[in-house]
Order: structure tokens, then sequence, then C-alpha cells
């Protein structure tokens, strides 16, 4: 087992001043914790964590890092405590240890290629922290070297998941040679018989090839001599997965990859570069349409190098970079070659490197200087996203606070419309809940169920709003067009003709017109809206003559009629509609203002107005589409007739007292009953007017004070009058002494 003096020895080389003690401190806790415990390779598993933190110090991570790597399995493998490796270690290497662990609890199922892209991010949100994720792939690295001990099974799900997720990550944050090892590692049983293929065809070619390096080799470095410049110069293989890709990229046999080997020269300057480039094209001739200037225009990941393939001696292609030492480093480390530790230096700007990291790893094409380094490691990376995962296992991106109707229309828009209700993680949530990082969502849906209105106060998602309020919108227009039609033919009928037989023909069409509308359903739509009054459309729509004689008729009826408080539509509007729509109160209920409330379009009566949880009304839940948002006209102020039903003891004058408790709160009596019942009680029902709910709240209370009343209440249900109340009931509720009925 490697001994803890090599890490440590690691850590001071590249970081002198490095507080080791707690590396120590780890191993140490780290060998109780994990004691007795073996890998399925047999090895003592303290091996495991001390690989991986030898694999931070080539990270060139700091103490704390490594420190972390040491610990990371013992929340998940040990009787450790998420307590105890705080107390001992503090907040910020159990934040590591326990970001490790909450990634390792996440379950990467086999995916599409277009899912890997949000699994890395999921990570990179996740684990906040870029250290988090350094030590997951310093654990894969390890993990990637003894698993051929594991199942098959298992080796297939890590290498996936390795080759797919960690690798990528790894060639994003610029690691070359992690990246190397992880996709190498992976292949090799990912896909067993194109790796020893390819592996034994570079070992065939080893002799020629050997002999080929170091015949370019010599030739370079004596004209290196020759031209007094510095140069290292190295032969070099390609790693395994790169030469895969290339004849799956290109279309190519293995044969047919010829630039297998390479040769790289790193120089002092840049413009030795340039000059070097000149030279090896001079010694061998440059195939056309090879060179690539990755140091006027670097890689997304900072790699920079210049690439050139000329034809060798025996007419064998190679590959030569070109690079600085500076560049060789950044190639080599990525994002670790910006790490700087300097004692008592603070990053001034700690956001320009938080883009920066971020940059690197959104793969965009715009590079500042890449001498920008790293000083805060902590990167809060993605946090305007927030990662979930639906039933499938795929993941899907959402803006941070993202809720489960966002997530339901970026699934699929008829999920969100009929969406009903949420799971996550299997436990039933609000729809407007907000989801978090690695959440498996389930979306419950039913055909019955429409967008609401309300949804929009809490979608983050500019889709999800879009796609409510369109739908909003196209069913409140559908409502109209219905109840214009309805407005229009009830008032069709009112003058004694048949709407079908009226509303068709030349005089419709002219009567269309006449009233400033191109169609039929633009009209209607536009009466329903109550934007357009009816009258006008019917004065053009009828016969004069049988007009006037109707109109008198109409007249003479409404005159008849007594005016009544109820049944108008005043003190009401219609949300987000204008104008007058026929609405009346609905009889069964009777809501005042103050009630919560729903209208209900009727046919051919206008809307009706109901109490949201009059039994009428649930009643037409399997008619949604008729069912509209109405709301109270706080500006309006109106007598709505309610009823009130009161238990007193039965003495005379007690209906004059409580007239004047009742008139003294400034309300109209309609009407009153009085029923003598058993038990020497009295019964009163009365019809009273009153504003609001407050106003009738006000009024129970005052009639309540009157001596001898036992019970007031209101009464919403119609036909709830008392003389149907079972005395029984009635005492049962009063012996319990609460005021039932009352809002
Ligand atoms: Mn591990």
């Amino acid at each position: 087992m490697r001994q803890m003096n090599e890490i440590i020895d690691a850590v001071l080389n590249y970081h002198p001043e490095a507080e080791v003690g707690i590396i120590y401190d780890a191993y140490l806790y780290s060998a109780k914790a994990h004691r007795g415990q073996s890998r399925q390779s047999g090895e003592a598993y303290l091996s495991h964590p001390v690989e991986v933190a030898y694999n931070l110090t080539r990270l060139k991570m700091d103490e704390k890092t490594v420190a972390a790597g040491l610990l990371h399995d013992t929340i998940e493998d040990t009787l450790a405590t998420p307590e105890e490796i705080e107390e001992l270690f503090g907040e910020e290497v159990y934040r590591l240890v326990d970001g490790v662990t909450k990634i390792g609890q996440v379950s990467f199922a086999s995916r599409e290629e277009k899912q890997a892209e949000n699994y890395r991010k999921m990570i990179l949100a996740m684990a906040k922290d870029i250290r988090v994720v350094m030590i997951k792939m310093a654990d894969r690295a390890h993990n990637l070297h003894t698993l051929k001990s594991v199942s098959s099974e298992q080796q297939r799900r890590v290498a996936k998941e390795t080759l797919e997720i960690y690798a990528p990550i790894a060639n994003r944050l610029g690691i070359g040679w992690l990246k190397a090892e992880l996709e190498d590692g992976s292949f090799k049983y990912l896909h067993p018989e194109k790796y020893q293929s390819i592996k034994s065809r570079m070992a065939q070619g080893e002799e020629e090839t050997k002999n080929l390096l170091n015949t370019i080799t010599d030739e370079m470095k004596k004209e290196l001599k020759a031209a007094n410049m510095e140069g290292l110069v190295s032969g070099r293989s390609k790693h395994i997965y790169s030469i895969y890709k290339k004849m799956i990229n290109q279309e190519i046999d293995l044969d047919d990859v010829y630039d297998l080997i390479g040769m790289r020269v790193i120089t002092d300057t840049v413009k030795n570069c340039y000059a070097l480039l000149g030279l090896v094209h001079s010694l061998w001739r440059p195939i056309p349409g090879k060179f690539k200037d990755y140091i006027a225009m670097p890689k997304p990941n900072f790699y920079q190098s210049l690439h050139t393939t000329v034809s060798g001696p025996n007419g064998q292609r190679v590959e030569v970079q070109i690079r600085s030492h500076e560049m060789h480093r950044v190639a080599e480390e990525g994002i670790a070659a910006h790490w700087q530790y300097k004692e008592g230096e603070q990053s001034k700007n700690v956001d320009d490197h938080l883009s920066w990291v971020r940059h690197m790893l959104e793969d965009q094409k715009d590079i500042k200087n890449p001498k920008d380094f790293l000083s805060s490691l902590k990167v809060d990376l993605y946090f305007k996203e927030v990662y979930v995962f639906t039933p499938e296992g795929d993941v899907v991106p959402l803006p941070r606070e993202a809720t489960p109707v966002d997530f339901a229309y970026q699934v699929h828009t008829d999920i969100g419309h009929h969406c009903l209700g949420a799971k996550v993680n299997g436990k039933m949530v609000p729809l407007r809940c907000k989801l978090k990082n690695g959440d498996q969502v389930e979306i419950l849906t039913s055909k019955l169920k429409f967008p609401s209105r309300d949804w929009l106060a809490f979608v983050k998602t500019s889709k999800a709003r879009g796609k409510i309020a369109n739908f909003i919108n196209s069913r409140e227009r559908e409502k109209c067009l219905d109840l214009g039609r309805q407005i229009l033919e009830a008032e069709i009928r009112k003058y004694g003709f048949n709407p079908t037989d009226t509303l068709k023909g030349k005089p419709l069409e002219e009567a269309v017109n006449a009233c400033g509308f191109t169609s039929l359903d633009s009209l209607l739509t536009s009466i329903g809206y109550g934007k357009t009054s009816v009258h006008p459309v019917v004065d053009k729509l009828l016969p004069k003559d049988s007009l006037q004689e109707a109109k008198k008729v109409a007249a003479d009826v409404k005159l008849s009629k007594k005016p009544r408080a109820r049944g108008t539509g005043r003190g009401l509007k219609v949300k987000s509609f204008d104008g007058n729509m026929m609405i009346r109160i609905g009889k069964c209920c009777n809501p005042v203002p103050g009630d919560p409330i729903a209208g209900y379009i009727t046919r051919g009566r206008g809307v009706s107005v109901h109490s949201k949880d009059c039994p009428s009304l649930i009643a037409l839940a399997n008619e949604a589409e008729r069912i509209l948002d109405v709301e109270w006209d706080e500006t309006r102020t109106h007598p709505f007739q309610t009823q009130i039903a009161i238990v007193t003891d039965d003495k005379p004058g007690l209906l004059a007292k409580i007239s004047n408790a009742v008139a003294g709160c400034d309300v109209n009596i309609i009407r009153a009953n009085v029923k003598q019942g058993p038990l020497q009680r009295a019964y009163f029902d009365l019809s009273v007017e009153i504003n609001d709910l407050d106003h009738l709240n006000r009024t129970l209370a005052e009639i309540r004070r009157v001596s001898g009343v036992i019970h007031a209440e209101r009464v919403k249900e119609y036909g709830k009058r008392l003389g149907r109340l079972k005395p029984s009931n009635e005492l049962e509720s009063l012996s319990g002494g609460k005021e039932a009925g009352i809002n």
C-alpha cells in the first residue's frame, strides 16, 4: 500500500505552506473507521481512500481536499457520523465529504447520449464546490483500476457513467492526463474486444514505432542544436480511446489511422513555437489540411498548441505537437494549473474567476486570459439552475426555484395542461413547491383538469407561463363566444323570433358588417366579452316594425314585474371580462360580497354566480369549461339578499327586539317567518338585505346579543328553511355551543 509520506511530500512540493497535519489526522481517522473492511479485490479498504488522496495530489489540490479524499467513504460506509467529521475536521472538510456522498447517492441509469450533458451539469450543480468534483473524479480513477474484481454488470455501469459523465468533465476542466486515464479505464470494460484489438495492434508495431520515433526525435534534436534553439523532444503514443474515437468519427479502420504516434516538442516562448513549426515543415513534408493553430485559437478549455501532421522518413504520418512550457502545464493540469497557493493573497475578483470556470465548463468560445487563476476554490457552479429526474431517469434542467408545473410543461405541453398534482421522491407535494437538485418528479394528470390562472403566480419558466396564458386566453375566447351566442339568441327569442332562422343568410351578414365585424364569431365573442351591447345588433338583425311591436311587449313585461334587489348582477364583475354581462346571483346559495364565488355560464341566461361551496355548483364540476372566474366589485355597494335562521326562547316581543337589532345595523328585513317549536322554542326565518359578509357577521353578532336569542346563523342552502329543520338536530348543535354556519 502506498505510504502516507509520499502523499505529504507531494502536497508540500506544490504547496510548501500547506498545513499537512490535517492529512495525517484524516488518515488515522480513516484507518480506524475502515478497520476490518476490505475491498472486493481483497485488499484492505484503506488502500482506496489513500489512492484517492494520492490522485488528488496529482491534481494539486489543497490539504483540506486531500484530507476529504481520505475521508470520502467514511460517512457512507462506516459508523462515522457527519457531526463527528465536522467536529474533528471543520466545516469545510465536512462539506466536501458530504458533497461527494450526495453525488454518490444519485443513480445514473444508462441513458441516451443527449442526456449526458444534463447529468454533467447536474453533478456540477450539486457539487457547488468544484473540489467535490475533483474528489469524485479521483475516486473514479482509482475505482477503474480495481474494477476487475466486481460483477460484470457493475463494471459496465461504472464504466459507462465514467465515460459519459466524468471523463468529459475532466476534459472540460482541461486535465489531459485524467481524461485519458478515465477514458481508457472505462473503454476497457465497455468495449473489451475493441480495446484489446487496438492495444494489440499498437503492440505489434511497437518496435517499428519505436525506431521511427527514435529516428525523428534524433533528427529533430540535431536540427534544434544547429538552429541554437531550446526544445524538449519526446515521442508519444496516443491513448487507446482517442484512437477509437478517431476511427468512429472518420469512419475508418484501425489500419487507416495513420498518426498512432506523435512527437511533441516543448520550447520556451510562443515565438519559438512558430519558429519550430517552420523547422519541422522544412525537415518533413506537411500533409495539407492537417495544420491547426490552437495558439491563436485556443480550445474552450484553454488548451493551446500547434498541431501539424507530416510525412516521416519512410512516408509514415507523424503528428507533431509544438507548445511552450506554460501551455504544456495547462494541457496536462488544466484547472489545476490555475490554482495558486500563496499565503495571504485574496482574490479581489472572485466573480471573474467564477465566470472563468463557468466559461470553461460551458464550452464557450470567448477566451479570457488563461493566466487568470482560481484562488478561491469555492465555486457555486450553475447556481441558476436545478436538475431533476423524470420517473424514467431522464434529467430535466430547470431554472432555480422551478415548480412541478414548470417540470410538467418542460416534459410535454399536454402534461402541463392536465397537471393535477405532483409527487417528489414519492411524496405528494403542492404544485407550487420548489424543486431541488436530484429530485425525482412525477406528475399526476387528469383529463378533466385544466391550467389555472393561479399557476401564473409561481411558475418560473417562460415556457410554462406562455402555455398557461395561451390556454386561459383561448379558453376565455371560447367561453365568450359561447356566452355571446347565448346572449344574442336569448335576445332574439325575447322578440318572438327563432334564433336558428334569424342567424343566417344575407341579413345576418349585413347586420354583422353594420356592427363593424367581419364574422359572426368575432361579433359573438365581443358580445360575450361585454364589449359590444346586444341591443344594436338585434336592431340591425330583426325587421324594424316587428321590433317596435315586440319592444312594447318587452317593456310591459318589465314594468309588470316588481323591482327586486336580488337577481341583478350589480356589485359583481367577471374577472378579466369587462363591460356588462348578464349576471345573476344563484338563488340556491345567495352568496354575498366576501364569499368565495365562481360563475357558471347558463344556457341562454347569462352567468349565474354561486358560492364556491354551493352544492349545485359542485354538481356542475364536470362542466368545468362553463365555470368562470368572477369576483366581487369592491368599488360598488349594492345590497344583497340573504337568509338568517334564529332560535329563541318562546317569549312575546322578541320579533320586535330582533327587528330593532337588525335595523340598528342598517339592514332591511324583506321577509320574516316565525314558527313555534317544541321545548318552548321559537324559530325565526329572516330574509335580509346586507352589503357584504362583514356586514352580515356584524348583524348576526347583534342578533345574538338580544336576550332570549339562543342561536343565530346564516342559511346558505336554499330550501334549508327552519320548518324543515329537525328540532333534535338543532338541539344537538346548540348543546355543542358552536356557531355553525358562520364564515
Ligand atoms: Mn470511493
